[in-house]
């Protein structure tokens, strides 16, 4: 479960990474995919948190920036 960074509130997930489909049954059990979280009391949003239990990931995941 993860919280709010600003007001302790709980994050809940919005968004969940897809598994690609290219990978094989074993890798697909080992990746660890990131969601997006939303804090249900402020409304602030969570990138790339981890969400298959891997707590202490530091991977950076290249992301895509939306036209600015
Ligand atoms: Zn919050």
């Amino acid at each position: 479960m993860f919280v709010c960074k600003e007001c302790q509130g709980v994050l809940v997930p919005i968004a969940i990474e897809e598994i690609p489909e290219h990978l094989s049954k074993e890798k697909k059990l080992l990746y660890n995919r990131v969601c997006d979280c939303e804090c249900m009391n402020c409304g602030k949003v969570y990138y790339g948190q981890p969400y298959d239990g891997n707590e202490s990931l530091n991977v950076v995941r290249k992301t895509k920036k939306l036209s600015e």
